[in-house]
């Protein structure tokens, strides 16, 4: 299913491919996903195309620094990043969608990141 979403301004626009709905979410609890009301569609690499806003983007790093939180510099809002927890995958925000779509939210427990890191693999 290709969806497409972005930033608020309009700047930063993507399409993404995403499986049938439900489609799996995360739900983090860390510092910066609670406080930017992040909602995680993870989505590799591959199935993830950046249509316009490359310039407009800027980063922000934290913790480690492997996280690159982007966001719009003009509005502020972070449609999508390079997350930690999945080095080959994009996760985009499913509040940037612009059709929001069925999710299936599980619980990602950020703020003990090792441990929940660990239980996403062992799920698989
Ligand atoms: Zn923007």
């Amino acid at each position: 299913m290709k969806v497409q979403g972005g930033c608020h301004c309009g700047a930063v626009r993507f399409e993404a491919e995403l499986p049938n709905p439900p489609v799996p979410a995360l739900d983090c609890n860390c510092s910066v996903c609670r406080k930017t009301g992040f909602l995680h569609i993870i989505v590799a690499h591959g199935d993830f195309e950046l249509l316009t806003g490359r310039e407009s983007l800027t980063s922000y790093r934290f913790g480690t620094g492997t996280a690159k939180h982007l966001f719009c510099r003009h509005c502020g809002v972070k449609s999508f990043y390079q997350p930690r927890s999945h080095p080959d995958a994009w996760s985009v925000n499913s509040n940037c969608l612009d059709e929001s779509v069925e999710l299936v939210v599980e619980q990602f427990d950020g703020r003990n990141w090792e441990q929940a890191r660990t239980s996403l693999d062992a799920q698989k």
